[in-house]
């Protein structure tokens, strides 16, 4: 029987498979140089970790692309003398999914494997069984007898992450930790590789930043866009599915996995931009779905829109399921299309469009 092509391409497995919390996302970065830096004509790192991929630097207007690598994690902060260890969070956690998994921290001389514990439900009272945990009521048991031992393997301000990778659960449909933003990563890295690729002349000079910090802030996103002066940004990142059985579209609206990529509108989105994502989306025949965004969003678009003297900026997402928890789940094919629109957007761009309205 013939092997079936699997709908996982090795950039995207790959950058899933790279431990990156936030503020120590070494190993994402290491598989951006591998992927991305061939296709750019220029590469270049900075002192907040970002990789900043420029193609065709001739070229007007200036497009910015940004996709975090940074994922969520724990840190270390104390151990106590039984050599268990406390810790606080990388990023926004709900406090009620931390406990019992298994975790690596991410020690300079190695990994050490934990879990994270806490107070099993038969010794806890009727009261306590409601209330969620705070963080200092959990702790990693990573098997030590004593605080010596454990500081033999283990620092203070180390960074930890989940054990959770990624599986294929049903046709298209992947779960793991991290799709938040190794997937929206990957469509910027990608979609600046696809525009190498291409034949068709780009007139626009594109510059794909893979960011750093985004969970604490948009950090990354801030530096990034103040060093590239962009005329134009795209935030890709993860937006919520609302097509699960516990959310409220009045409050919500309707997002679905497998719907196509997301495409915000409000007040951080350029009006230009809005319209020519959505005119590119029908052109090329990709689905989408627009989501209402009131406020400034969440992600490198904030920092984007009102980098320097302000950019035309706009956000698109691609829909995931139980953001923030060990278990992400995304839809490949809403990451492929995804791809495919932030190609046709680039190579839309005529000379001068800077989203002046
Ligand atoms: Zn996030």
């Amino acid at each position: 029987m013939a092997k079936s092509k699997s709908p996982v391409p090795a950039f995207l497995k790959d950058l899933i498979d790279a431990r990156s919390p936030t503020g120590a996302e070494y190993e994402a970065q290491a598989v951006l140089d591998k992927y991305l830096k061939p296709a750019a004509d220029v590469y270049e790192k900075d002192a907040m970790g970002n990789r900043i991929a420029t193609l065709n630097p001739k070229g007007n207007p200036t497009l910015m692309l940004a996709g975090h690598m940074d994922e969520l994690g724990l840190i270390v902060r104390y151990v106590d003398d039984n050599g268990f260890v406390y810790f606080d969070v990388l990023g926004g956690h709900d406090n009620v999914m931390i406990s019992g998994r298994r975790v690596t921290v991410l020690n300079k001389q190695g990994d050490v494997s934990g879990v994270t514990g806490k107070r099993a439900i038969h010794l806890m009272s009727p009261e306590d069984r409601k209330k969620v945990p705070q963080i200092h009521q959990m702790w990693i048991d990573i098997g030590a007898k004593s605080r010596d031992e454990a500081l033999e393997r283990i620092s203070i301000g180390d960074p930890v992450v989940y054990q959770h990778g990624f599986e294929l659960i049903h046709g298209t449909v992947g779960a793991s930790r991290a799709f938040d933003n190794k997937s929206g990563c990957y469509v910027v890295s990608e979609a600046l590789r696809r525009l190498a690729d291409s034949k068709k002349k780009l007139t626009a000079k594109v510059v794909s930043v893979a960011t750093t910090q985004e969970e604490i802030g948009t950090r990354g996103a801030v530096t990034s866009s103040y060093a590239v002066n962009p005329d134009l940004g795209i935030a890709v990142d993860v937006g919520h599915a609302t097509d699960h059985p516990d959310c409220e579209p009045k409050k919500y609206g309707k997002q679905t996995l497998g719907g196509g990529p997301i495409i915000g509108r409000g007040p951080n989105i350029n009006p230009f931009m809005f319209e020519r994502l959505v005119e590119c989306a029908e052109k090329q025949n990709i689905p989408y779905q627009v989501e209402c965004e009131p406020r400034p969003t969440g992600t490198d678009a904030r920092a984007i829109q009102m980098a320097r003297a302000g950019v035309a900026a706009a956000v698109v997402s691609i829909p995931l399921r139980y953001m923030h928890t060990p278990s992400e789940v995304v839809d490949l094919a809403d990451v492929e299309n995804t791809v495919k629109l932030i190609v046709a957007f680039a190579q839309s761009l005529k000379k001068g469009e800077r989203g002046v309205w």
